[in-house]
């Protein structure tokens, strides 16, 4: 029997990017919020930068739900099943993966919101690649504007402004839709190996720019700046530099008093009343079911569980599913095709040791439709990214370019000499939503509670494939401009399991092809709203987070103006 608690205002699943954003505005607008973790608050000792630990053996040890949940995955609804993954790397603690994220903070492109109808303008309808399901934004960048700024400002973005209410500064990217303002500190600073990348790309006629980081290029909020020493790849940050919701939000919502995090507690299920509307939550805490009622329920378990957590929740009301009696919940689905990428070998070292991803150079001119797509055969683009980070082990784990073995005395002489003259890119692309390429529960995997895990249908298309190409030869280009002696493209690869997977519970005006309308609240279920890039359409050229993060603010801004007709 579950222990009924007292009703809250809100209860959110989930305190990580997006969760654990949404409870400041709420908490500051007085509502009293109920937050329910997985995983647990981390301590200082648990973010030392270790790779052996951080990287391959999927820290933290304490709460380990997200591997315990790997989704399976088959490329289509006929094919067999990929060999499953051994890790997945979103994190279970207070602040959920921003914890140990590399912090890109970017912001979409205009483009990214009108995917469909600036494609037709611009090309013609038979552009659009067969079976996508891409859908328009319900509303363009300058809605989310505002929304990007209070969470920049929030959790701290350093970052060089390119378009401030239209003034193109060329020392950002000239390629970004306006901003009010520009960012609230300056970008990370550049390494030797970032200003020849530049050197180079403005070489080729290119426009580089700094990107931007939710990681502390000065004293910020009482935070530390970054000390520039690295690991925090995939490592969290012991002096707070990184804006993890966990030294930002979180306990900026708490000191309203507001916020109750509840930690290690497991969520099952979302209830509803005989109306159909959310009631509240299930949760397991040590062994021990909970029943928490709540006026709203916000989810925001990261895109897999959002989807298998409405899919588990079934009643009279919903059959299949909680707000799926359209059977919208789970497709529209995709996972970034940032797989393929180039590798470089450069004759001389790089001085790469020092540093973190996110302190690099970025390159937008072939990102989006920043480019004529008239002469070729896809759509979207590709934004290009070299940054400062290497670790001894992904070091080592090198690519030889066909000039040595893979072990032995040769792989070894090869390694020392050339451990510190290679390069990976990282290229995030355009990807779309299909038809066929979706999320169900599997019929016959389960967790260790006995639940279903989420199950991936889904490839990548020509289109996503084309433009991997045109990409990565793009980055070869810019390899070769800066002196590189060896280049190789690495495969597309297939839609697995992402740490950027979008869509599930689609935003979108119209009930029959989305889950959730304009703000994120349901359309079936008027006080359950959905929190992540679950909710996003389309993906553009760049990390998700920052978006799902603006987005989160913006439902929860919603629902404090709105509380009333609301919980009615
Ligand atoms: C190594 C790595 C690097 C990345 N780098 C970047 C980057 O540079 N820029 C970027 O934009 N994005 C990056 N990402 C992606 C980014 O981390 C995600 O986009 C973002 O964290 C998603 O936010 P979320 O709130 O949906 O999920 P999360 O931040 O993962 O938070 C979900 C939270 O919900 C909790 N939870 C899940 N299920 C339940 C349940 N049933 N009951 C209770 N709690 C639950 C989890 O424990 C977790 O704390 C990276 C991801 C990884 C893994
Ligand atoms: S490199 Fe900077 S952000 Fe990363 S862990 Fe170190 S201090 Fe923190």
């Amino acid at each position: 029997m579950a222990t009924e608690l007292p009703k809250t205002g809100v209860v959110i699943i989930g305190l990580g990017a997006t969760g654990g954003v949404a409870a400041l505005p709420l908490a500051q607008a007085g509502i009293d919020v109920v937050g329910l973790e997985a995983g647990s608050w981390l301590a200082p000792a648990d973010l030392s930068p270790d790779e052996l630990r951080n990287n391959f053996r999927a820290w933290p040890q304490a709460v380990q739900k997200a591997n315990r949940e790997i989704p399976t995955h088959r490329p289509t609804s006929s094919s067999p099943y990929s060999p499953r993954v051994p890790l997945h790397p979103m994190m279970n603690a207070v602040g959920g993966t921003t914890l140990h994220y590399w912090a890109q903070s970017w912001r979409l492109s205009p483009w990214d919101f009108t995917v469909a109808t600036e494609t037709r303008r611009r090309y013609g309808a038979s552009r659009l690649p067969a079976g996508t399901t891409v859908e328009d934004w319900p509303f363009g960048l300058e809605e989310l504007e505002p929304y990007y700024d209070k969470v920049e400002v929030e959790i701290g973005v350093s970052g060089q402004a390119g378009n401030i209410k239209g003034a193109i500064d060329r020392r950002g990217n000239i390629f970004e839709g306006p901003r009010a303002r520009g960012y609230p500190m300056p970008p990370l600073r550049g390494t030797g190996f970032t200003e020849m990348m530049a050197g180079a790309a403005r070489s080729l006629g290119w426009h580089p720019f700094p990107g931007p980081a939710a990681v502390t290029s000065q004293r910020y909020q009482g935070r530390s700046p970054c000390v520039y020493h690295g690991f925090c790849n995939r490592g969290g940050c012991h002096v707070s530099a990184k804006g993890s919701t966990a030294v930002t939000t979180i306990p900026k919502a708490q000191g309203t008093r507001r916020l109750s995090v509840v930690t290690e507690s497991h969520v099952t299920s979302i209830n509803v009343d005989a109306a159909g509307r959310a009631s509240g939550v299930t949760y397991l805490k040590g062994g021990t079911e909970y029943v928490q009622p709540a006026n709203v329920v916000l989810l925001a378990g990261y895109t897999y569980e959002n989807v298998r957590l409405l899919l588990l929740s079934t009643s009279p009301a919903f059959p299949k599913g909680l707000s799926n009696n359209h059977g919208q919940v789970g497709r529209h689905y995709f996972s970034h095709n940032q797989i393929a990428t180039v590798n470089a070998l450069f004759p001389r070292n790089l001085n790469t040791w020092y540093g973190l991803p996110a302190q690099g150079v970025a390159v937008d001119d072939w990102a989006d439709d920043n480019f004529d797509h008239g002469p070729l055969d896809f759509i979207g683009g590709g934004n290009l990214w070299v940054y400062s980070d290497r670790r001894p082990i992904a070091a080592a784990n090198m690519s030889t370019f066909g000039r040595a073995p893979r072990w032995g005395a040769q792989w070894k002489a090869f390694i020392r000499e050339n451990a510190d003259r290679g390069n990976t890119a990282y290229l995030q692309r355009t990807t779309l939503p299909y038809e066929d390429n979706y999320l169900d529960l599997d019929p016959v995997v389960k967790d260790p509670l006995g639940f279903p895990v989420c199950r991936i249908t889904a490839d990548y298309k020509q289109n996503e494939r084309r433009l991997a190409d045109f990409i990565q030869d793009k980055m070869v280009q810019w390899y070769r401009a800066a002196g590189a002696i060896a280049t190789e493209k690495t495969a597309v690869g297939t839609m697995g399991p992402s740490t950027h997977a979008y869509g599930g519970t689609r935003m979108g005006d119209n009930p029959e092809t989305n889950v959730v309308n304009r703000w994120g609240f349901s359309h079936e279920v008027p006080n359950l709203g959905v929190l992540g890039a679950s909710v996003m359409g389309t993906s553009g050229a760049r990390n998700p987070t920052l978006t799902a993060q603006a987005l989160a603010w913006r439902t929860a801004e919603y629902l404090a103006a709105n509380w009333k007709s609301i919980v009615i």
